[in-house]
């Protein structure tokens, strides 16, 4: 299965153990603020109440020196619409993802968010404004309603259970013994893969960021849970424009826009219907993974 690039790997890695460490920890990118990061520019200031439109104008972006790993990107998402991220492992997704998030700057072309250059806007008012479920969903020890309560820290305990019910998260967690108390560890505390995502949704809801980033779990997840994660991901992405990179044909089929990706350049992009029609990759693809109901891991 894939994996994030650097900068999400990173974070997930370092989550797990500083979180346990850094009572009250302020928001995740404060931890992976590093040095090698770009500081913004100097005339760039913060962006408030963003409606999440993003606009990729002819962006090329490599890691290294020599060939791109990205190229001439051009592609724009309106506010609330949903972006289905497909393609081959290596593609570019994350790629995509790692520039939306503003881990890495384009070399060339621009990233307009609400209409403004990204360079112009604080890394730290973007990051405020989107968040992330990611396929290490970044539970840390502590806590059921600690780890919900990470979206928004000064959140009430009513509010920690809305989002858990809008997660699809509320009845599991009110069938163990200490529900919401009940500390999540090393051990997971007969925590369920599936329970996990439901939990980092329910995060995410509470959190209510603009722009949201969602790496689909690969793993297998029984049919019930499944479904019951669908549904929170309907809730989720209501209202705020997402990016997906998405490995359940459900998911896929039901975004406003798919893009599909290959070696750094986008070959296709439509809603399901228009895609279909075109019968070019989107369509071969489909076709033949019809049958396994899921487009992961070709
Ligand atoms: P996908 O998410 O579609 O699997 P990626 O965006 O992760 O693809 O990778 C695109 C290409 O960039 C791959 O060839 C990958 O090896 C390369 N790549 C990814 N991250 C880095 C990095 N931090 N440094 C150098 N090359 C990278």
């Amino acid at each position: 299965s894939r994996q994030f690039t650097r900068p999400l790997n990173d974070l997930s890695n370092q989550f797990n153990t500083l979180l346990s460490a850094v009572a009250g920890a302020d928001r995740v990118f404060d931890i992976i603020d590093t040095e090698e990061e770009a500081v913004d520019e100097k005339e760039a200031a913060p962006l408030h109440n963003i409606k999440g439109k993003i606009e990729f104008k002819d962006v090329s972006f490599s890691y290294e020196k020599g060939g791109d790993t990205v190229s001439d990107l051009k592609f724009k998402a309106e506010p609330g619409q949903s972006v289905a991220l497909v393609g081959p492992t290596g593609a570019g997704k994350s790629t995509i993802i790692n520039l939306i998030s503003r881990f890495y700057e384009p070399d060339e072309g621009l990233i307009l968010i609400d209409g403004y250059d990204s360079k112009k806007i604080t890394r730290e008012s973007l990051r405020t404004q989107m968040g992330f479920v990611l396929q290490d969903s970044f539970l840390f020890q502590g806590s059921i309603r600690e780890n919900i309560r990470y979206g928004r820290l000064d959140a009430t305990d009513e509010e920690v259970e809305q989002a858990a019910k809008a997660a699809n998260a509320h009845s599991f967690i009110q069938r163990l013994p200490v529900g919401y108390d009940t500390v999540l560890s090393q051990d997971d505390a007969g925590i369920s893969q599936g329970q996990k995502q439901l939990l980092s949704i329910a995060r995410a809801i509470l959190a209510d960021p603009s722009i949201l980033i969602l790496d689909e779990a690969t793993s297998s997840i029984d049919t019930i849970t499944e479904l019951k994660i669908q549904e929170a991901l309907q809730h989720l992405l209501k209202g705020r424009t997402s990016f997906i990179i998405a490995h359940r044909l459900n998911t896929i089929k039901s975004a406003d826009q798919i893009i599909v990706i290959e070696n750094g350049q986008i070959i296709e992009k439509g809603s399901h219907d228009e895609l279909l029609v075109q019968e070019g990759f989107y369509h071969n693809l489909y076709t033949s993974q019809l049958e396994k109901k899921m487009l992961m891991n070709y």
